[in-house]
């Protein structure tokens, strides 16, 4: 029977993240669909771009991220990162005086260009291709739906065939392996196309979307090109299953020579708000892809390990009385980890949470407070007593 010492389930970019950095341990990734990144991480316009605004705890943890995420991606895979900086306008009035006021608290450099204001710490990864390199020589295991977990004589029992001594959890939307209601991620839907274009742009801008730089020059002398994201949220399965349905209906009768008639309904209002950016001559729909970002309810992510609800408060019952229990004294699972609800940043905080997570699983290192599951328990127990 092979041990392994860590396996990871969900090969997103946080599994992939993760991955890279236990790579020389004895290490198992899972993944449900016939290939990698095929969730959220399949359909990310993959920006990296910079918070603006008032000072909070998520902006300067986004921004640390981000400049983390630049060199960890520059130096890994520099073949899939552009750092061509981002000119963001803002859409209207109000998001113009909102800048104006805060910009004395921006933490990065910028320039007032157009009709808008360039910051050139932005950049752009092409998400599939950075997601295989990272697990490139890591063991992978896809078409492989985890059904459920135990954890027995000191390993966890994967569909009781697989086993292991550490587990993380990188399932992004599906966060439902184990019954914990404390642990409410939400997903928000949306898609990006990839075009192709005559019009060449040097840098990415954001408006009322993102538009990336002409990162390839195309056999017919155009450009590709990035559009994103669509946000929608939905209330039942059915309406996330339609929402998909119509994208699979556009699949099946993809074929190159389509490409002019590519179209679904978020494109022709993606193409619309890129247009009010700049006009893009000789358009043609390459790829259209959806996904559904994990969001938690404050829109921070949720790194560590896992707290056990039934034997804490078994435990310390008067938790739900508002007594104050410090957090190192709740039950947590064994050995079993998350990163989880990345929201729409998955690929600005995905490298850097992925080192502090690792490094806290080996060398039991502090996760900083306001991002582990701490907040989401505490927040359950308020509302359930
Ligand atoms: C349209 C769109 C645009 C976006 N644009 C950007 C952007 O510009 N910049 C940015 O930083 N972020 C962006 N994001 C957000 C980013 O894509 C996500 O934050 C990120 O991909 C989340 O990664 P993940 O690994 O957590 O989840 P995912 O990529 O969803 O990966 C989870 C994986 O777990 C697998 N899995 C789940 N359950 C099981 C199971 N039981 N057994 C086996 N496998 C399982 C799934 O199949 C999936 O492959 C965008 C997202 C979308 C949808």
């Amino acid at each position: 029977m092979k041990i392994y010492d860590y396996v990871i389930i969900g090969s997103g970019i946080a599994g992939s993240c993760i991955a890279n950095e236990l790579k020389d341990e004895s290490l198992l990734i899972l993944e449900k669909n016939p290939k990698n990144a095929q969730g959220a991480s399949g359909a990310a316009g993959a920006f990296l771009n910079p918070l603006l605004g008032k000072n909070n705890n998520f902006k300067t943890l986004v921004n640390e991220c981000l400049l983390y995420a630049n060199t960890f991606y520059e130096k890994l895979i520099p073949e899939s990162f552009f750092k061509v900086g981002v000119l963001r306008i803002p859409k209207n009035e109000e998001e113009r005086k909102k800048f104006e006021a805060f910009k004395e608290e921006n933490d990065f450099d910028y320039i007032p260009k157009k009709d808008g204001y360039f910051f050139d710490v932005a950049s752009h990864v092409l998400a599939v291709e950075v997601c295989n390199a990272l697990i490139k020589n890591i063991e992978i295991k896809c078409d492989y739906d985890v059904k459920h977990i135990n954890f027995k004589n000191e390993l966890w029992h994967i569909n009781d065939e697989i086993f292991c001594k550490n587990l993380i959890l990188t399932t992004g939307k599906d966060c439902n392996l184990f019954d914990e209601k404390y642990i409410n991620i939400r997903p928000v839907w949306g898609e990006k196309i990839d075009i192709s274009s005559t019009t060449c742009i040097p840098y990415n801008t954001h408006k009322a979307c993102s538009v990336s730089s002409s990162f390839k020059v195309l056999e017919e002398g155009s450009y590709k090109i990035s559009i994103g994201a669509t946000h929608h949220r939905f209330t039942t399965y059915e309406e996330e299953i339609k929402y998909l349905e119509e994208l699979d209906s556009f699949n099946k009768t993809y074929t190159h020579n389509d490409t002019k008639c590519l179209q679904s309904s978020d494109s022709v209002g993606l193409l619309e708000k890129a247009n009010d950016i700049l006009p893009l001559k000789d358009v043609r729909i390459l790829d259209i892809k959806r996904g559904a970002r994990a969001c938690s309810f404050d829109y921070l992510p949720l790194i560590g390990p896992v707290i056990d609800s039934k034997k804490t408060l078994h435990s310390y019952p008067y938790l739900k009385k508002g007594t104050k229990v410090p957090s190192s004294k709740f039950s947590r699972y064994e050995k079993l980890f998350i990163l989880n609800g990345l929201g729409g940043r998955g690929f600005v905080m995905a490298p850097y949470l992925s080192k502090i997570l690792v490094d806290h699983i080996k060398n039991n290192t502090e996760l900083p407070n306001d991002i582990t599951l701490d907040r989401l328990f505490m927040r359950w127990v308020r509302k359930e007593k």
